[in-house]
């Protein structure tokens, strides 16, 4: 293992030994397939971890179940203060954790510790919510009754997470999850599972201290397999699935037809319109994070660009010239704002997005290709791309479909109409920006005939959310919201409950039943 590797892990207690247990469910283990932590930049090969048997997943189950039996009579507030606890653990180990996701996923180091950093905000929020997580008195129609609304805690929730995020989604869910009284199991992409192993190692030392079931916040590594078996389980009732809109909707499906509870966080293809009276000093370098921050492997990321006729060619040259100072490389070198995709499939993928957009004959003003360069060449690096499509029809594919990728498509409007139908034209609905300076647009915008879209910015990109709101998009990007909000009622079940304290039973309604 190189240098750099083996001190992040060893900074994070991970033994690399030839194979690292992937399962936990109150102890450490793993006795089914193999998967290979990769490391995007170089093509390293970080570490092999064993995933869980069929038996192992059922097993974890069955103990996760049992944990969540106990943990739901934890009063909320002592729940909080365990999440408070993992608050400071994760904290502890913020820069050694945000140094491996960068390694791992390939994500720059900031952004790597910010997502760490989210963790950390989440359980703020939820330590808070630990004691406010409140249901609420009803005015009974009848005479010396009262009704209530009282949440509590749910079950089983099954955390199904994908590669981009592999610290952060988690957050979320465990945080709300824990804080209402849940027990949660946990399957990562199956190409980051370091920090789903390190995460939980954090996790599991708290839940051990407190004398908590450490099936209370179980893992399990795995594939499709593992998911698969998650989603149709009826232990599980809530799925909280972040990913693609393929698998979504296959998730989607399945928990569905067993009448079981999911949370979709699927698919964005998420564009930015620029007025012309947008502030471009600010504009410019935004669309440039959202579309080329994270390699454009957010959800978020800026995919779609709608520019006023007459400020296009303008914001389009010092979009330009942000893009060909961009500095790629390593994502762990202080300096790099461009790191690689995470796996070669991606590069596959980038590639043929591009031979597309060519056959279409688009327009490609910069990028297009795979980096030639000597010292990136193990790593998954491809120039940042934008395009001009000869169509704007947001049904075509080009502008209908989420590339995993950082290329940005734009086109060309007049009239503020035009540009919001394009925006709400295609199947995806997570997030999406508008600049401008005048306040008749940012009505338009954020009204009934606005943006569809989850999120809904002005004068701030399309990536780069914030805990305190609720997260999440709708359409095909799947209705979910997660993180701020009322996020957290979702993790509990409601129930409502006419108390009579009176010495007569009359029915609702004044309905009379008497014989
Ligand atoms: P993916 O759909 O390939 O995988 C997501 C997860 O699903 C993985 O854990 C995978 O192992 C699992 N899985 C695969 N097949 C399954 C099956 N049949 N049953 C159950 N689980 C199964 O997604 P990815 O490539 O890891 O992530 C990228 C996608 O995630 C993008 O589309 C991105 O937009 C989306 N995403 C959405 C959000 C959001 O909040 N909306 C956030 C992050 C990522």
């Amino acid at each position: 293992l190189s240098t750099r590797a083996s001190d992040i892990l060893s900074g994070l207690g991970i033994n690399v030994a030839d194979e690292i247990p992937g399962v936990y469910d109150g102890q450490w283990r793993g006795s089914g397939e193999l998967i290979t932590s990769v490391c995007p930049t170089t093509g390293e090969v970080l570490a092999r971890v064993r995933t869980a048997s069929p038996a192992e997943v059922q097993e974890a189950l069955a103990r996760t179940r049992e944990a969540y039996v106990t943990f739901r009579n934890v009063p909320a507030p002592k729940r909080g203060e365990i999440l408070r606890q993992i608050r400071e653990a994760l904290a502890a180990k913020r820069d050694y954790l945000g140094a491996l996701v960068s390694l791992e996923m390939g994500k720059i180091r900031t952004e790597g510790v910010g997502e760490v950093q989210e963790f950390v905000d989440i359980c703020d929020y939820a330590v808070g919510l630990s004691r406010m997580m409140n249901g609420r008195v009803v005015a009974s129609e009848r005479p010396g009754h009262s009704i209530l609304e009282v949440p509590n805690p749910l079950g089983v929730v099954a955390v199904l997470s994908a590669f981009n995020f592999p610290v952060a989604v988690y957050g979320w869910n465990l945080a709300l999850s824990l804080a209402a009284g849940n027990a949660t199991i946990w399957k990562p992409s199956p190409t980051t599972p370091l920090c789903a192993i390190a995460v939980t190692q954090i996790i599991s030392k708290v839940l051990q201290e407190n004398g908590i079931p450490g099936a209370v916040a179980s893992l399990i590594a795995g594939d499709k397999d593992v998911g698969e078996t998650l989603v149709t389980s009826s232990d599980v009732e809530l799925v909280s699935f972040t990913g693609s809109e393929r698998v979504g909707r296959i998730v989607g499906e399945a928990v569905a037809s067993r009448f079981g509870k999911t949370i979709l966080e699927l698919g964005g293809n998420n564009a930015s319109i620029i007025m012309p009276d947008a502030d471009l000093s600010l504009a410019v370098p935004a669309v440039f994070f959202g579309a080329v921050g994270t390699a454009g492997q957010r959800c978020t990321s800026t995919r779609r660009l709608y520019l006023h006729k007459d400020v296009a060619e303008q914001f389009l040259d010092r979009l330009k010239g942000f893009y060909s100072s961009v500095r790629t490389g390593d994502p762990l070198a202080k300096e790099t704002l461009l790191g690689p995709l995470h796996t070669g499939s991606a590069v596959r993928t980038y590639e043929q997005a591009i031979e597309k957009l060519r056959s279409q004959n688009a327009n490609i003003i910069t990028g297009g290709k795979r980096y030639q360069r000597q010292d990136i060449s193990g790593g998954n690096f491809v120039e940042p791309t934008i395009s001009i499509p000869t169509s704007t029809n947001p049904k075509n594919d080009i502008w209908s479909t989420e590339i995993f990728a950082p290329i940005l498509n734009v086109a060309i409007f007049d009239e503020l109409e035009q540009a919001i139908d394009w925006n709400n034209q295609v199947p995806q609905g997570l997030s999406s920006s508008l600049w401008t300076r005048d306040v008749r647009n940012v009505g338009k915008w954020i009204g009934p005939s606005g943006s569809d879209a989850g999120i809904v910015n002005v004068n701030v990109g399309t990536s780069g959310a914030e805990i305190g709101a609720a997260f999440g998009g709708n359409k095909s990007t799947g209705w979910g919201r997660e993180s701020g909000g009322d996020a957290w009622k979702q993790y509990v079940r409601w129930s409502a409950c006419t108390i009579n304290f009176s010495d007569a039973a009359p029915l609702a309604q004044g309905v009379s039943f008497s014989s």
